[in-house]
Order: C-alpha cells, then sequence, then structure tokens
C-alpha cells in the first residue's frame, strides 16, 4: 500500500476509492457513504475517527490474488484472473432477457438464488426512487424487486455499503456488483466471519469504468433535458441489445444509442481510480457476466447475450444448479471468447502498469496489485506506441485532475423529490445507508 494512505480520508481525497462502500460497512460510525457529483459514492469520515479496520477491506489500496493457479484454466489466469468454465447465454425468461443489459444473466441468477436456491435475497443496486439520477443499495427479497433492478447503471454505487443486510439476512445472500465492488466483499468476507457465512454467492459485472453523476447530467442534457434533477427516470441501456439509454419526464421520453450514451459522453467521465484499475472483469467474483461483443453491432432491439464466466467451484455449482433449473440457456465457450469478445482489455491491463509506475513516480498516491501480471502484459500486449501513450497521457493527467494535491469530498444532497410526502422515512438514518426501502426502479 502506498505509504501516502493511512486512512480513508487519505483514500478518498488522494483519488484511490473505487466508491464500493466496503469501509462504511466495516466501521459505520466512522464513516459514512455521500454522493460527490464529480467523482462519485466517496466515503465522509467523522473527524478524529480511527479507520484502519476499513482500510483493511478497501480494495482501492490494494488488490491482491491468492488462487491457486494449478486449479485455473492455465491459458487465461493471467490476463483475465481465475476461470474454470466459460459460457455464452442468456435468461430463459423472454422479459427478463429483453429488459436487462446484457442476456439477464445476473437478474436471471438472483431470482434463482431467492426462488429455488434458498438464498436470503439478492444485494445489489437500483435508481434511488425520490432521486432517479443516483443510487441505492438494497436487500431484494422479492421478484419485483429483483427484475425492478435490472440493467446497467453507468453511474456510481456503492453495493457494499449495507453488508450489514447480508449479514443480518435469514439465508446466505446473491452479491452482485462491479468488479471492485466483489472484490471489497472478498476482502471483507476475510475480516468478517458473520459476513462470509452470509454471502452465497458473488456475482460481477464487467466493468470498464462507473462514470460520476455529472456524465448522467451531461447525457441527460445532450438528451435535451434542462434540468436532469427533474427526470423522472434513467435507464442506461436495455429493452434490447444494448438497447438504448433513455430518460422520462412526464410523458415526455428522449433516448440516445449506446454509441452516443456510453461512447460520446459517459465514457469522458469515468474517475481516475477506474483508469488504473487492472481488473475489469470481476476477477474476485465466483461468477461474472459481461458482453459477448464478438457478435458485433446488433439492431437495438434484439434480445441479447451474456458472457458468462465461472471463476470458482462455488461458482461452477451455482451454475450447474440454475442451468438444471432451467432458468438460464447456456453454451460452452472456448478460451478465444474472452479476448474476442474484450479486445481491449488486455491492453488496458499493460496500459496500467504504465500508468501506475508514471503517476507514483510523478508523486500521486498508487494502489499495489499482486497476481495481476500487469508488467507481462505491458511487455505482451502493448506497442511501443502505446507505452509512450500511457507514460504521456498520465503525465497530463497527474496535473489535470491534480492527482498530487488532495481533492476534499463535496456532498451533494438533493432534496428528496417525495420531499414532504415521506418526512419521517428521511429522518430514518437506516434510509441513508440503502436499507430495504426502494420500490421498482425500472422506467
Ligand atoms: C459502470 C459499468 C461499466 C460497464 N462496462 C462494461 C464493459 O467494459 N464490458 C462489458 O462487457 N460490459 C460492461 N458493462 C455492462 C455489464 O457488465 C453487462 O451488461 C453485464 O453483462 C450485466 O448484464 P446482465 O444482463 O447480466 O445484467 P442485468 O440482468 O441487467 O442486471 C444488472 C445487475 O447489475 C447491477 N448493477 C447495475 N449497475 C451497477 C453499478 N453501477 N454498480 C453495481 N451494480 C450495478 C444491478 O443491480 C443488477 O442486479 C458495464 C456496466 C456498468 C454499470
Amino acid at each position: 500500500m502506498s505509504s501516502a494512505i493511512q486512512s480513508i480520508q487519505d483514500v478518498a481525497e488522494r483519488q484511490l476509492c473505487s466508491g464500493c462502500g466496503a469501509c462504511a460497512y466495516m466501521q459505520p460510525k466512522a464513516v459514512r457513504m455521500v454522493d460527490d457529483l464529480a467523482q462519485g459514492r466517496r466515503p465522509v469520515v467523522t473527524p478524529g475517527s480511527d479507520t484502519q479496520e476499513a482500510l483493511a477491506a478497501c480494495p482501492g489500496v490494494e488488490l491482491v490474488h491468492t488462487y491457486d493457479k494449478s486449479a485455473v484454466n492455465p491459458e487465461l489466469h493471467r490476463g483475465w484472473g481465475p476461470i474454470l468454465e466459460i459460457w455464452e447465454g442468456w435468461a430463459s425468461e423472454p422479459e427478463v432477457r429483453f429488459e436487462s443489459s446484457s442476456g439477464g444473466a445476473a437478474t436471471a441468477l438472483g431470482l434463482f438464488g431467492i426462488e429455488q436456491d434458498g438464498a436470503g435475497g439478492v444485494l445489489h443496486i437500483a435508481a434511488r426512487e425520490d432521486v432517479p439520477t443516483l443510487n441505492v443499495t438494497r436487500l431484494s427479497t422479492s421478484r419485483e424487486e429483483v427484475v425492478g433492478a435490472i440493467g446497467s447503471r453507468y453511474a456510481p454505487a456503492s453495493p457494499c455499503d449495507s453488508l450489514e443486510l447480508a449479514e443480518s439476512a435469514d439465508a446466505p445472500v446473491v452479491f452482485i456488483g462491479k468488479p471492485c465492488d466483489a472484490a471489497a466483499v472478498s476482502k471483507a468476507r476475510a475480516l468478517r466471519p458473520a459476513l462470509d457465512e452470509k454471502v452465497a454467492v458473488t456475482i460481477a459485472i464487467f466493468c470498464a469504468g462507473a462514470p460520476s453523476t455529472q456524465g448522467t447530467h451531461e447525457m441527460l442534457k445532450v438528451m435535451g433535458f434542462d434540468d436532469p434533477m427533474a427526470v423522472d427516470s434513467v435507464r442506461y441501456r436495455g429493452k434490447g441489445w444494448p438497447g438504448r439509454a433513455r430518460g422520462v419526464q412526464a410523458d415526455r421520453e428522449e433516448s440516445l444509442t449506446y454509441h452516443e450514451s456510453w461512447g460520446k459522453v459517459l465514457q469522458r467521465f469515468v474517475p481516475w481510480r477506474c483508469r488504473i484499475c487492472p481488473d475489469h472483469t470481476g476477477e474476485f467474483a465466483d461468477i461474472s457476466v459481461g458482453d459477448p461483443w464478438y457478435h458485433g453491432s446488433t439492431p437495438d432491439e434484439e434480445a441479447g447475450r451474456s458472457l458468462v464466466i465461472a471463476r470458482t467451484p462455488k461458482g461452477v455449482e451455482f451454475l450447474r444448479r440454475a442451468r438444471e433449473a432451467g432458468v438460464l440457456e447456456l453454451e460452452p465457450r472456448g478460451a478465444d471468447a474472452l479476448t474476442l469478445s474484450q479486445p481491449n482489455l488486455l491492453h488496458v491491463r499493460g496500459a496500467v502498469f504504465g500508468r501506475v509506475l508514471t503517476s507514483r513516480l510523478l508523486g500521486a498516491a498508487t494502489p499495489r496489485y499482486k497476481g495481476f501480471y500487469v508488467f507481462d502484459a505491458w511487455l505482451k500486449h502493448l506497442s511501443l506506441k502505446q507505452r509512450a501513450q500511457a507514460f504521456y497521457g498520465t503525465v497530463k493527467r497527474v496535473f489535470k485532475k491534480g492527482l498530487r494535491k488532495r481533492m476534499v469530498v463535496k456532498p451533494f444532497e438533493p432534496a428528496s423529490r417525495h420531499a414532504g410526502q415521506d418526512q419521517s422515512a428521511s429522518e430514518d438514518p437506516s434510509r441513508d445507508r440503502g436499507a430495504n426501502s426502494q420500490g421498482s426502479s425500472v422506467a
């Protein structure tokens, strides 16, 4: 870990926070998560608190692989982490498949967990009902709630801020989150046996980086909404593959293609920490799901497909049970499926080596990675030109983003759209932590 990092406040202010929220679960009296428009979900530390326990679970400062290399796919683990099986498929229920981000694998597995496998709920995120441009963590225990959180939200979310809901659930839960969220769960479980017992399986969605809330605001402005805070709902994908980003205000609906939303707007708002992340495919999860982009571009209304990776024996078993129960249609895929579907990710892994090294040399705080073979990827997958770009690009960013200075977290706490209607709820501190208080979030 960087010596510049001694506390959770350092993690946030030195721009190493990935926004997962595990610190708030580990030390709820010392840390609370807030929305910072420019940065994302970030921790605010109670003055005078010692945050060492929270720091021990932080994936922002350190990621260490400890899997048994002899037990995983020998061709793939250096570039993609531990892999036992690769599948492609989709949710058997047409509605789940259509509404979802890719093929609905994450939602179908969550539903399988609570309806047929004895899980005590699905811990994941959904759009806030009262402020639809922000997200909240919830433990979904009904079909309506699980399906209500369907779809990728290209925006800050911290599903680990409410891990206590898993800990106190009646039975082990299914966890769904981004790769950094799954990594945080894995760290927190190692520190908290009571949590470890209550996680049935972890599912990570592939993630190239989570744009800040400013990205959502900009996307809604490009759609033509003058006041992004006034929209009634926002979706980023789904209703086809990849589907359109949609904003709705009263009876007005506007949309953008995936290329126009993610490609032209949202990507620009991905924070620095995501750009030095070596794990975009959920290497610490039991199962990870992403887009099999090798199918090329499809008409928006086409039903989607999921690439599904089993990474641990637990993941293999959970997938087998789900397949046998008929909730997922899956076909096995070869070792090349990952490279074909996400060809840029091996370059990114290599570039991470150059970006981390350059920013460290220039005095920025940097994370510690072990077991990602980033130097390997630097040598193998990057041309000389790409290496130079990683170096120059980082020098530019270190100065432009002020990476050598502290950036204080600025809480963005808009009034609830239900203000007045739910006064008592907003006074309930558990609501702030994402207690199970949300209904459907699908637009
Ligand atoms: C920020 C971001 C970046 C992405 N980058 C990539 C990429 O580089 N490559 C790629 O193949 N796919 C990427 N995706 C898309 C996603 O990995 C796939 O769509 C994945 O296959 C999930 O599809 P699904 O149909 O199984 O999920 P669904 O069945 O639609 O379910 C989605 C689940 O993800 C959860 N979720 C949604 N948004 C978030 C979030 N911001 N944080 C935590 N949990 C969330 C929901 O709670 C829900 O349970 C990204 C998604 C996001 C949110």
